[in-house]
């Protein structure tokens, strides 16, 4: 074993994480679930979805025997909902495999799973060896190593997969993963590192350099664009009409107002049929690629005409339902939605 991993492990014993709800059993599948609720997401928020996803989908069987519906409001308020789908789709897959896969490559065949999630099941959901390069060990290791070069870019991705493969253990290689994931989120954080107390001080290339906060390095990125929508609220007394997205695209799956991209077509469809609508409040919404500014749009309409409406806006064959606001919250909605409704 490597001195690194060695200082790393000892220090993993005293100060490391040891009771996240996903350690407590050796469970592939509850580790599978934290890992892609962890994908984009910090522990802290993960822990208030954590227990309520696994209580209502105990097993993988539960899983995959559930619909996409009534998976959605348990994914709901964590983002980035494609993570949901290839879970579901994957469990659908492993459920009439009968087994979870049993390396590596097993793994990155299920939809949603890359090779650092992979490596992380082989680590702490199989107990057998892995190696992962989440964003915690990449900067870790950027910073002990003090590497140069923007590290999304694939000759720097290779260098760092090549020395977390150097540097992880076959002994305690579980304990590796998860003491390697800790430092990066509790001391070696992006922001305010704690390098006081860190167990690799003493020859991490980026302390001594007094450069901590320079890695990981990145081109800076051209600030991504802003697009404009309308959400139409189609009010029917409490109700609103609301369509599920296509599964492909933003907030696949998902049940939302219906979300207008072509002003020239909204109005159109105003003066069509006469609506007499009032424009409520705009929020603004970010993915990674670009920036949503959604406009809400009220208007109280009679449900023949809201159908209409919605065909004229060409959603027709996209599945509906009437809902309160209430009810909407149920059903798992974008947390957009949720902001527009409680306006
Ligand atoms: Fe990270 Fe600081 Fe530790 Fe280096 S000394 S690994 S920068 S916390």
């Amino acid at each position: 074993m490597t001195d690194f991993a060695v200082r790393l492990l000892d220090w993993f014993d005293q100060h490391g994480r040891h009771d996240l709800p996903w350690q407590v059993d050796n469970d592939p599948y509850w580790v599978w679930v934290s890992e892609v609720m962890l994908q984009q997401t910090q522990v802290k928020t993960v822990l208030q979805y954590y227990d309520r996803f696994i209580r209502r989908f105990p097993t993988v069987q539960a899983l995959a025997a559930a619909t996409w519906d009534e998976v959605a409001p348990y994914w709901a308020g964590l983002g980035y909902y494609a993570r949901a789908r290839n879970l579901h789709k994957a469990a659908q897959v492993v459920a009439e495999a009968g087994q979870f896969p049993q390396d590596l490559d097993g793994w990155m065949a299920l939809s949603g799973i890359g090779r650092s999630t992979a490596g992380a099941l082989m680590s702490l959901g199989l107990r057998q060896y892995g190696v992962i390069m989440d964003g915690n060990v990449k900067r870790v290791l950027t910073r002990y190593f003090a590497i140069e070069g923007d590290s999304a870019k694939p000759h720097v991705i290779n260098q760092l997969w090549q020395l977390a493969t150097d540097l992880t253990p076959v002994q305690r290689n579980s304990d590796y993963t998860q003491a390697i994931m800790d430092l990066g989120a509790t001391l070696c954080t992006p922001k305010k590192p704690l390098c006081l107390y860190c167990p690799m001080q003493a020859d991490c290339q980026a302390y001594a350099q007094n450069r901590v906060l320079e890695f990981p390095q990145k081109t800076a990125k051209t600030p991504n664009p802003t697009r404009q929508a309308q959400v139409l609220f189609l009010q029917v007394g409490t109700q609103y009409l609301w369509v599920q997205r296509p599964d492909q695209g933003l907030w696949g799956g998902l049940w939302c107002l219906p979300i207008v991209e072509n002003p020239e077509l909204l109005q159109k469809v105003k003066q069509q049929f006469g609506l007499d609508w009032r424009l409520g409040m705009q929020i603004k919404h970010s993915f990674t690629h670009f920036h949503w500014m959604l406009e809400a749009v009220h208007v109280e309409v009679d449900q023949v005409t809201a159908l209409q409406v919605l065909a004229a806006l060409g959603m027709q064959d996209l599945p509906q339902q009437w809902l309160d606001a209430d009810q909407a919250k149920q059903v798992g909605i974008p947390q957009a939605m949720v902001k527009l409704l409680e306006e």
